[in-house]
């Protein structure tokens, strides 16, 4: 059947969803058509409402981004998303500003392009946040954070040469390629509480 076949390979297609998993959600979905319906139906409304920033590269809903207009002094550097939904679980009830790399692998780090943009997107955050003197590395320590934080200390001394910006990072002695999306609630404030100047 044509229109199974489709429908059965969609659903394989979504993030950790095997074939055999895309069959059963298929049959299960066909049996219960009108409440899978609705529930798509939900979901599609509930997308529809939540945008992904342009500039810290976070979700946001209603007309513009909250974390872009947060009035903050320090600007906290993050890995990706898992890393931001770990923090923000954590540490929901302060006004926190993040920037989000984007990084899902290491090699990430050493991608060119990936950086330019990145570099792009971050000036514009600086440039309508006058506020921010502090910018926080929370990358994991390795080497290619220590990389990249090199640049990017370059390149926003080159962009803001009449601005003066604190770099910090995490401290050494905290663990080499550690994952901050595996870390408990101790580990984040210690690393949040232990940053050092570079
Ligand atoms: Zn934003």
């Amino acid at each position: 059947m044509k229109n199974l076949d489709i429908l059965i390979n969609e659903l394989t297609l979504w993030s950790s969803i095997g074939p055999k998993q895309g069959q059963r959600l298929a049959i299960e979905f066909i049996k219960n058509k009108k409440e899978t319906l609705n529930k798509l139906n939900k979901l599609s409304n509930l997308i529809n409402e939540i945008k992904l920033c342009n500039i810290c590269n976070l979700f946001y809903e209603g007309e513009e981004c909250s974390n872009c207009k947060l009035e903050e002094q320090v600007l906290y550097i993050i890995e990706n998303f898992n890393d931001y939904f770990k923090i923000y679980n954590y540490l929901q009830n302060q006004d926190l500003k993040f920037f989000n790399l984007n990084f899902n692998k290491k090699s990430d780090y050493l991608n060119n392009i990936f950086l330019n943009n990145i570099i792009l997107r971050l000036t514009k955050l600086l440039q309508d946040n006058e506020n921010v003197t502090k910018i926080s590395f929370f990358t994991p320590p390795s080497l290619e954070s220590e990389l990249i934080i090199k640049v990017f200390k370059k390149e926003l001394k080159k962009i803001f040469n009449d601005r003066k910006f604190l770099f910090t990072k995490i401290k050494i002695g905290v663990p080499k390629d550690l994952s901050i999306s595996y870390l408990n609630i101790d580990t984040i404030q210690y690393i949040f509480n232990n940053q050092e100047e570079i």
